[in-house]
């Protein structure tokens, strides 16, 4: 479980993109992260993983307490949180069976055919990912030799190989067309579900937040103005 406790965000130019903002996010539950541009959604969402720091407030992962963390323990900590990108950031120059097993590493490392040193589990286990996105024919593949979706896959098999509490999604479709991000917001609902993890997408389209996430928040100058279901959604938001 995911708890955000009373969060806020001032940046040193003074810009307060968060105030007081508090939710939790129960295993299996996947939340929708609405709101216009400069509401403070990619603050929040790197306020988790503390790729910023909040200014007050706590994070809570469970029972870990990150906010509270010192900084050489919170590599640790995020290898509990599962990171899925817009422009997927994969290396493009290695298989598609590399870019996953680097999400296991947390790091890519420089030298060549590394898939060598991981041992056989690891590797049945990143097949049996692949094939859980419909790549499976595709993990000798390089990452460049794909389409958007099919990295996109690639990213969220490459999350899940760290066996993560929780995943962060930011704008997974933003780079897809209409029909590719139904599927990747429906395959994201379907893991979430099956591995009982919680996630936050930060998303801009809100058809698609209202079709694929059963609970939306909308934030508007740093405030959560909405916290419910879908088909509650007012103007305010
Ligand atoms: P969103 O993701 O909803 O577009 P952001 O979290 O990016 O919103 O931004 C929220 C507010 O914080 C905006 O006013 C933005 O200009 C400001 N902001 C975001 N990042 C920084 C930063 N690194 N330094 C200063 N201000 C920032
Ligand atoms: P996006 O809408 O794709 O999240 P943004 O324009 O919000 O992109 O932010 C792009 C980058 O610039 C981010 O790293 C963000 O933290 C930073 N940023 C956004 N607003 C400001 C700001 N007012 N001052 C400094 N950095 C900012």
């Amino acid at each position: 479980m995911l708890k955000v406790a009373n969060l806020s965000k001032t940046y040193k130019t003074g810009d307060k993109a968060l105030s007081d903002v508090s939710f939790e996010v129960p295993s299996g539950e996947v939340v929708g992260l609405i709101g216009p541009s400069g509401a403070g959604k990619s603050t929040l969402i790197r306020c988790v993983n503390r790729l910023v720091e909040p200014t007050a407030g706590k994070v809570f992962l469970g029972d870990l307490d990150i906010t509270s963390l010192p900084r050489k323990e919170l590599r640790r900590a995020r290898r509990r949180i599962g990171m899925i990108f817009q422009e997927y950031a994969l290396v493009e120059r290695l298989t598609v069976m590399e870019n996953v097993l680097s999400g296991r590493l947390g790091y890519v490392p420089f030298w060549r055919s590394f898939t060598r040193r991981f041992n056989q589990s690891d590797l049945d286990k990143a097949f049996k990912l692949l094939d859980r996105v419909g790549l499976s024919d595709q993990a000798e593949k390089r990452a460049d030799a794909l389409s958007g979706g099919q990295r996109q896959r690639v990213g969220i098999a490459r999350a899940l190989e760290q066996d993560p509490e929780l995943l962060l999604v930011d704008e997974p479709t933003a780079s897809l067309d209409p029909k590719t991000s139904r599927q990747i917001m429906r395959l994201i609902g379907e893991i979430c579900a099956e591995r009982d993890l919680p996630a936050i997408i930060n998303i801009h389209d809100v058809i698609l937040a209202q079709n694929f996430t059963r609970r939306i928040i909308g934030l508007r100058a740093g405030q959560v103005v909405f916290d419910g279901p879908p088909d509650a959604l007012d103007d305010k938001v």
